[in-house]
């Protein structure tokens, strides 16, 4: 078995676990930005309905389709709840 380094994190990577130098969890992490950005836009958008007693439901349903996709794209379990916590907290951070 060949260790790599990946490119992004510079752990050593098994070879077959690695594609272009990346290693899985980096690659995953690219595959998300997009909907990380989208998802903190509809937390923020949350935030504010919150603090104006309106409804919820339509932005929770709209945060749900954009957590679907970025398990679709392979982020799962502990680490997309460790994702999805970190940005909550930096959109928390934003709006203060
Ligand atoms: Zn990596």
């Amino acid at each position: 078995m060949i260790l790599l380094r990946c490119r992004t994190c510079r752990r050593e990577i098994p070879s077959d676990q690695c594609v272009d130098l990346e290693c899985r969890s980096c690659r995953v992490l690219t595959a998300v930005e997009l909907d990380r950005r989208e998802y903190r836009r509809l937390w923020a958008k949350r935030e504010r309905l919150r603090r104006h007693g309106a409804a919820l439901a339509p932005v929770e349903a709209q945060l749900t389709r954009c957590v679907v996709r970025m398990q679709r794209r392979g982020l799962r379990g502990e680490e997309l709840n460790r994702i999805l916590a970190t940005d909550r907290e930096m959109v928390s951070r934003e709006v203060r």
